[in-house]
């Protein structure tokens, strides 16, 4: 049997009479690169918010390699292999690139994720090594404050593979990026699928074509769909909550 890096079933997050996830089941296997889209609303934020302990789920189960996440805190299921990148970049302006990187490895050798992380399964990762993947070797010693957006979300996403996660995940990498731009993000994000599991949010079609190769259609909290990107375009009832946008 393959194994899943994870598993969800009927994952309810109600706030006050409001349901934002609805008996949301998903699973996804180990080393999957897999797309989310969904209307505004659809509860794709708050799925990432309970995948990392931000938000607990009224109801449910969630295993992330079978282990159960359900009230385990934040700091914890991060130690357990699980990276979040946020929207916005949220890099130290006034550090180097390689001062950035150099930060988030160090910090990770540090006593609680040698408490908590039994066996580092994602390789350990060089500097170097991160600067080539996220091609920024060329400006290594540059403040990150003097980088294009494109390039401090690239930095991002390299601090989170500094972290050796499992599972990244990527909430909407290539808002406000140029095609250029979007184009390396979904060329660094493919290289790194090779050895991690990873979940990407994104709303830019072209860009869902060129990485996916499943997606998973959220709405009103629920699972709509799955299916390569030709399959979810050509499902009515996809074509019915995003009339004009995937067409
Ligand atoms: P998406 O990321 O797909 O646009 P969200 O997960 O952010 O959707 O939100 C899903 C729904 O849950 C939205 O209607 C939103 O207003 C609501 N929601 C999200 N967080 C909260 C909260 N903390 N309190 C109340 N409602 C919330
Ligand atoms: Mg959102």
């Amino acid at each position: 049997m393959i194994e899943k890096i994870l598993e969800i079933q009927n994952l309810t997050v109600s706030f006050d009479d409001f349901k934002a996830l609805n008996n949301l089941n998903f699973s996804m296997d180990i080393g999957e690169l897999r797309l989310i889209i969904g209307p505004n609303g659809a509860g794709k934020t708050t799925f990432l918010d309970v995948l990392t302990g931000k938000v607990q789920p009224t109801k449910g189960k969630v295993l992330f390699r079978g282990k159960s996440l359900i009230k385990t805190p934040e700091y914890k299921i991060a130690c357990m292999g699980i990276g979040r990148k946020f929207q916005t970049p949220r890099v130290y302006l006034n550090l180097t690139v390689r001062e950035n990187l150099d930060l988030v490895i160090n910090s990770h050798k540090g006593v609680i994720a040698t408490l908590f992380r039994k066996v580092p399964t994602a390789e350990t990762r060089s500097v170097v090594g991160l600067l080539r993947t996220i091609g920024l070797i060329g400006k290594a010693n540059i403040k990150a404050a003097f980088l294009s957006h494109g390039e401090k979300q690239r930095l991002e996403i390299g601090m989170l593979v500094a972290q050796s996660p499992d599972l990244l995940l990527i909430d909407e990498p290539v808002a406000g990026l140029t095609d250029e731009e979007t184009e390396n993000i979904g060329s660094i994000l493919l290289n790194l699928a090779s050895s991690h599991s990873i979940i990407v949010i994104e709303h830019d079609m072209e860009f869902v074509r060129q990485i996916a190769e499943r997606v998973t259609v959220l709405h009103q909290g629920s699972v709509l769909c799955e299916g390569t990107m030709d399959e979810v375009q050509n499902d009515p009832r996809v074509r019915e909550v995003y009339l004009g946008v995937s067409e």
